[in-house]
């Protein structure tokens, strides 16, 4: 059985391409990374890739990841400025023996050696948004970082049983230059292992990073829990803990999906949405509710909210 999850409904395109390769024997490696570079690529989508929003001196600097399944190879950048396809650095990096997590220069050079594509990744209207929150901050408001930070994280399984996990994003909106979040880190912004499953996050990296979030959710599956179940037992308890421990939690929210194919999400916040396919289930975003007594559940997305998101998305931004 094959399938895709990922966090936040900006994957739904991607995880549709990911999907028609998959139904004709793509391999999830492919898949995957198709996947996250159509989000990569589209420059409404304001927390990763072109278009991504900038840190306190204006630089985009990006994030990403990548494993397999199979080997636990992995490929990670931090903190790169000026590439297009993150993941795609990220996917290179993970074939080799070492030198398989570069930051900041480090990376962009191993990126110029490979012929990987050079783009000014900050547009025109990250540019508003920055012009925008740096106005809005008064003496008393100190520049902090921006809370509706979304990362692109994904989990994938193909026809054969190979699995790989992937992510991107520009991390928080401005974040102090050079600061990495929990996306590229192995163990807390993604893991996979092809013999049990994979997991990703979104959230608050500082916090995530903490409880090694994703890592937690495959070891509960690989003891034989749903990745429901495991996703709801891992966030939740962390969470509690956070709160004991610190009097606060930040944003924390997971995706997992196993090698069967079956999958799993849960948060800690209201109006989180992922979206996911199988060969049983047609690309489909789901968003995430709470009932009266705190138990969570999921919502197909209806046609009117698709609508307004995008909408949202591409509207004109004007500089105050
Ligand atoms: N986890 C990302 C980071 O901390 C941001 C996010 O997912 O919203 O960089």
């Amino acid at each position: 059985m094959y399938g895709i999850i990922a966090t936040w409904r900006m994957a739904l395109e991607g995880i549709s391409e990911a999907d028609e390769m998959l139904k004709k024997n793509g391999n999830a490696k492919d898949a995957i990374e198709t996947a996250i570079r159509a989000v990569e690529d589209f420059e409404y989508y304001k927390s990763v890739g072109y278009g991504g929003l900038p840190n306190e001196e204006m630089e985009v600097e990006l994030d990403a990841a990548f494993m397999d399944g199979d080997t636990l190879d992995i490929g990670c950048v931090g903190g790169i400025k000026d590439y297009a396809n993150p993941v795609s650095i990220a996917r290179k990096l993970s074939t080799y023996p070492v030198n398989n997590f570069l930051v900041g220069a480090g990376a962009e050079k191993f990126a110029h050696r490979h012929g990987f594509e050079r783009k000014n990744m900050l547009t025109e209207r990250a540019q508003i948004h920055y012009h925008n929150r740096v106005k809005e901050t008064t003496v008393q408001t100190e520049l902090k970082p921006y809370s509706g930070h979304d990362t692109v994280g994904m989990v994938c399984v193909d026809k054969e049983g190979h699995m790989t996990s992937a992510t991107s994003t520009s991390g928080l909106f401005m974040k102090h230059p050079g600061r990495v979040g929990d996306s590229p880190v192995a163990g807390s912004g993604f893991y996979v292992d092809s013999k049990v499953g994979g997991a990703s996050a979104t959230g608050l990296g500082e916090d995530v990073m903490k409880g090694c979030v994703s890592y937690e959710i495959v070891r509960l599956m690989k003891e034989g829990m749903h990745p429901q179940q495991a996703c709801e037992k891992a966030v939740k308890e962390f969470d509690l803990e956070l709160r004991e421990r610190r009097g606060k939690a930040g944003d924390m929210s997971l995706i997992a999906m196993n090698n069967k194919g079956e999958w799993g999400c849960a948060t800690n916040i209201e109006g989180f949405s992922f979206a996911v396919a199988t060969e049983i289930l047609k690309p489909t975003v789901y968003l995430v509710k709470f009932d009266e007594i705190g138990k969570q559940y999921f919502e197909e997305a209806s046609q009117e909210w698709m609508e307004n998101y995008m909408a949202t998305r591409t509207a004109p931004l004007i500089r105050k």
